[in-house]
Order: C-alpha cells, then sequence, then structure tokens
C-alpha cells in the first residue's frame, strides 16, 4: 500500500462485516470508530422483537463454528467465543427437504460419509457418485487458503476447471439421477443459486460448511452483534448507532472526513465502507474519485434475489421444537429457479424454529423464508416503512396465507398454533440494510464472467477499503473472512491469519 499504517479507522456500517473488521483492526491497536445508520447494530445481525419474542433478520443458519471450524477459530483469537450462544443442529438430520410434487422428504446427514449414506438410502445406485461428489467438493475447497485460514501464498493461483464451472453442471458431473442433483442444489437459496451463472466453488463453500456441521444463534443473531461490540469497546473503540454516514469528502484520491446524518464528522488514516458498494457511491460528494468504468461495473453487476419472511409467535406448548432447518420445495425442477419472476410464487421456502438459550421441549416461534424477486414488490418501490399503503398489506397478508397453508401439507393442525403473524418484503430488507433490491446475499457472482463479480478490497481512493458481503462470499461463513482480507491490508500481508494459527 502506499500509505504508512495508520492508526485510526472510520468504518462505515456496523452489520457483520463492519464488526468484525472493527473487532480485529481495534485488537490489534487501531483507533476504531464503527458508524451504523440503524438505532439496532448488526444488519444482518439484527433482532427486533414482536409480540414478546425475539425474532433474527438474516442470520439463521451458520457454520464454521464447529471445534476447528474456520468462524470459531476468528472468536477465539478475537477472545469472544465464549460469550457466543450457539446450538449445534442435530447431526443425524441437519436438514429435512419436502418435495410437494411427489410427497417425499429426505433427510441430510453431518459427516462425509453420513451425508453419502442417508442419501443412499433413497438413491442406492448412486452410492459411488454421491462419494465422489463430496470428496469433489472437498477438493475444490481445498483450493481456497483462506477457508481454512492458511497464510497466502504470493503467486497468482490458477483454480481447477471445476472450480469455475457452473454448480448445477457440477453437480451433474457426478451425479445421474436427476432428481438427487436437483436435491443436492437444495441450499442454494442461502448463496442466492442461479442456474449455470453460480461457480461451483460457492456451491462447495456452503455445502461443506454444512457437511462439518450447521449451527444457530440461540437466544438471537443480536447477542452475536452485542459481542463484537463490546470487544470493540473493551479495546478502546467507538460503536455509534442511529446516525447514517451522510457524505464522503475527498481530496487527491484521499478521504478526507465523514459527515453523518445528524451532523457529526469523522476523520481517521483509513475509512472503511462495510456497506454495499452502491450506497457508498451516492455518498461520495466527488463521485469522479472512483474512475467512471468502475463506477460502472458495480452499478451494473446483477444482485441476487430478495425473500419474503413470515415471522410466527406460536402458542405455547402447541408445536415441537424443530432442532434443523427444513426446507419445502414445490417441484424438483423448480430448485435453480428461485430468480425467475414468471414462476408462481413460492416454488419454496426454508422454515425453522430458531433456539432459545435453554431451549425446552416446545418452540414458541418459527421463521419462514421464502426466496422472492425484486419483480414482485417493484410497483411499491417508491415507499417508504410504514407507508406502504393498503394494497401492499394485503400482498403481504395473501403472501403470508400462501406460505402458511403450504406448511399445512407438513402439518395440518398447523394454523392452531398460531399466535400472531408478522412479515417482511423485499421492501423490508432494502430499507433496513440499504442493500440494492433488497438483495439477500449481495452480488451475484457469474462463472461465465467472474472478473465482473469480483470487487477488491482496496480502491482507487489510496486510504479507503472496502469489506462486506459484496466482496467475496456473503453470509456468516464468508464475510468474517474478507474481513481478514481488509485488514491486512493495513495490518500487513498475513498478520491476522499468522495470529490466529499461531494461538
Ligand atoms: C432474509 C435473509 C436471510 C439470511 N439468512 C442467512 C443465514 O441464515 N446465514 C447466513 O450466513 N447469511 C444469511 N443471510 C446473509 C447475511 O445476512 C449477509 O450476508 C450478511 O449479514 C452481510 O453482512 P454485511 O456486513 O456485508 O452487510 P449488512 O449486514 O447488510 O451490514 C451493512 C450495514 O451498513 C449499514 N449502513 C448502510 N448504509 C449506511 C450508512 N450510510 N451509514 C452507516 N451505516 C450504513 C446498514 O444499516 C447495515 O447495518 C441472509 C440475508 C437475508 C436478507
Amino acid at each position: 500500500m502506499p500509505l504508512d499504517m495508520g492508526k485510526s479507522a472510520v468504518i462505515i456500517g456496523g452489520g457483520l462485516g463492519g464488526l468484525f473488521t472493527g473487532a480485529i483492526l481495534s485488537k490489534e491497536g487501531i483507533d476504531v470508530t464503527v458508524i451504523e445508520k440503524n438505532a439496532i447494530l448488526g444488519g444482518g445481525l439484527q433482532s427486533f422483537v414482536r409480540f414478546g419474542e425475539v425474532f433474527d433478520t438474516g442470520m439463521h443458519v451458520i457454520g464454521g463454528m464447529q471445534p476447528g471450524g474456520n468462524i470459531r477459530r476468528i472468536c477465539e483469537y478475537l477472545g469472544v467465543f465464549d460469550k457466543v450462544h450457539i446450538k449445534d443442529v442435530d447431526p443425524e438430520t441437519t436438514d429435512t427437504l419436502y418435495f410437494a410434487e411427489d410427497k417425499k422428504s429426505y433427510h441430510i446427514s453431518q459427516g462425509k460419509t453420513e451425508f453419502v449414506n442417508a442419501l443412499s438410502k433413497d438413491f442406492p445406485a448412486e452410492k459411488e457418485n454421491l462419494t465422489a461428489y463430496v470428496d469433489a467438493l472437498y477438493n475444490i475447497v481445498d483450493e481456497l487458503d483462506m477457508f481454512y485460514l492458511k497464510p497466502s501464498a504470493d503467486f497468482i493461483f490458477v483454480h481447477s476447471e471445476e472450480f469455475m464451472m457452473a454448480a448445477n453442471d457440477f453437480i451433474s458431473k457426478y451425479i445421474r439421477d436427476p432428481k438427487l442433483c436437483n436435491i443436492l442444489a437444495y441450499m442454494n437459496p442461502l448463496y442466492g443459486g442461479k442456474k449455470n451463472m453460480t461457480p461451483a466453488y460457492i456451491h462447495a463453500l456452503i455445502s461443506v460448511l454444512y457437511i462439518n456441521g450447521p449451527s444457530r444463534f440461540a437466544g438471537g443473531s443480536y447477542l452475536f452483534a452485542n459481542t463484537l461490540r463490546d470487544c470493540i469497546i473493551e479495546n478502546n473503540g467507538k460503536v455509534i448507532c442511529g446516525d447514517g454516514v451522510k457524505a464522503i469528502t475527498t481530496e487527491d484520491r484521499m478521504v478526507t472526513g465523514v459527515r453523518t446524518e445528524k451532523g457529526s464528522e469523522f476523520t481517521a488514516d483509513w475509512y472503511i465502507s462495510a456497506i454495499h458498494p452502491c450506497t457508498l457511491f451516492k455518498l461520495m460528494e466527488d463521485p469522479s474519485v472512483f474512475p467512471k468504468a468502475y463506477r460502472n461495473r458495480l452499478n451494473e453487476i446483477p444482485n441476487s434475489y430478495s425473500a419474503f419472511t413470515l415471522n410466527i409467535k406460536l402458542k405455547p406448548g402447541t408445536f415441537r421444537y424443530i432442532n434443523h432447518s427444513a426446507y419445502y420445495m414445490s417441484r424438483y425442477d423448480n430448485i435453480w429457479s428461485f430468480d425467475d419472476p414468471q414462476k408462481e410464487w413460492p416454488l419454496g421456502f426454508l422454515y425453522m424454529t430458531p433456539p432459545e438459550i435453554g431451549q425446552g421441549e416446545f418452540s414458541t416461534k418459527m421463521v419462514i423464508t421464502a426466496p422472492m424477486t425484486w419483480d414482485e414488490v417493484k410497483k411499491w418501490e417508491d415507499t417508504k416503512v410504514g407507508h406502504r399503503g393498503k394494497e401492499y398489506e394485503e400482498w403481504k397478508a395473501e403472501c403470508a396465507e400462501k406460505l402458511i397453508s403450504r406448511l399445512e401439507e407438513l402439518y395440518p393442525d398447523f394454523r392452531d398454533c398460531i399466535e400472531a403473524i408478522n412479515t417482511a418484503s423485499p421492501l423490508t430488507i432494502r430499507d433496513f440494510y440499504a442493500v440494492k433490491e433488497g438483495s439477500m446475499c449481495g452480488y451475484s457472482k457469474d462463472c461465465n464472467n467472474i472478473t465482473l463479480s469480483q470487487v477488491p478490497v482496496v480502491t482507487k481512493v489510496r486510504n479507503l477499503l472496502l469489506t462486506g458481503q459484496n466482496c467475496n462470499v456473503h453470509g456468516f461463513c464468508g464475510v468474517p473472512l474478507t474481513a481478514i482480507n481488509t485488514c491486512e491490508v493495513i495490518l500487513g500481508r498475513n498478520y491476522v491469519i499468522n495470529k490466529i494459527n499461531n494461538l
């Protein structure tokens, strides 16, 4: 980098990316200020209380928290792991999948052998193919030093052909049965998967994390946001909520300061944008500090689809707690069609009973997340939270009804368990997180043009860095790894990785 290591950093955005970046930098002695526009910290880690229950907004299933897991090791390095409340899912059934088309259910198990054995019960002729497929998933992930928190070598890395294959082609390279091919793609909504577009490495990363064992936050994901906040404050950093950055000033391709909505001004040696790049461009007083080609490219990268969420408060003692996630799918051949606005919604959804700390036999709530395209809400795009009108409220009620009636196919008395409901649409996600089109996972990755969606953490503005889900891989398992990349621009190559490995 052209700059000597600075001693202070302002981080714009207090989501998963901003908080991990702030926690790492403050631990390493940088004077950190995190600025979050919402009154509640956390971005996708935010929870809210409705009907007396805590509902999480964008972090329902997490990976990398098993012993030796990458995110767990980062938490151990930060000294926060002991403060995190997580509940591992049932290893024998990490997920169940139900296909309405033939009313058939499948279950997925934790561990390479168990994963193969569980699916081989329904597809015995594919057992060898499944073993080869799972080995191939792990081989792809082995190509990513960062996944295993290995120091990266100082040369240009060339990836295998499979790494950049379309995920659906990768699956069908190993598996013959078309039904099984679709079953193996069941978790593509977790990464905004698109047919012939999403690279195999994204599919492999998420699949391996879940084969290794998923977990869930107990008591609400906001507790994790608060743990990272406390870590920053203990390291003498500051976390400001409820005052978004309104303007960023620059001079000679350097940021000179940020101004907030409430009129406060902050200066630092480094500025880190942990928000969507398209949102960042709107904050620059002089957008031309970024080359036009760069701005055009980032503005035009397609975003992953969004989601509609139904939060349900359950009547006490009526619905048993399920210690895993469950998927409902209308048809097998719809598995790669979540981005198709022509298909009748909902094609499928993920439902779960989030755990409490000290979870008992019955659940107090259920969350249903159904992928949804922006087209469904486009006609209300100019409206604001709380003022979207009667037609919008009626439409949301219809969406909720569709989800409840699908769930009744599996649980005929489910309606009787409902005490109250609350819904969130792609507009809610857009307005709360300030992400374009309410995208669930940020920029879509395209295996046909991988450079289009590659967003380096360094920018042409020399003291402005990027972090968050749009730079590399989204979610709980991707964003903290990118936070390390961003911090190492300031701290030095492999600085954090070596510290984690030397623990
Ligand atoms: C419905 C849904 C379900 C999901 N489920 C899962 C899941 O189960 N597991 C998983 O791993 N991932 C899941 N994800 C994805 C995950 O939530 C994201 O990948 C992750 O939270 C992104 O983190 P981030 O820090 O990049 O962005 P964000 O969490 O969006 O953080 C950005 C922050 O910047 C703030 N901000 C924006 N503009 C400004 C400004 N001008 N000034 C100050 N602050 C600003 C925003 O308010 C926000 O808090 C889900 C996402 C959605 C939408």
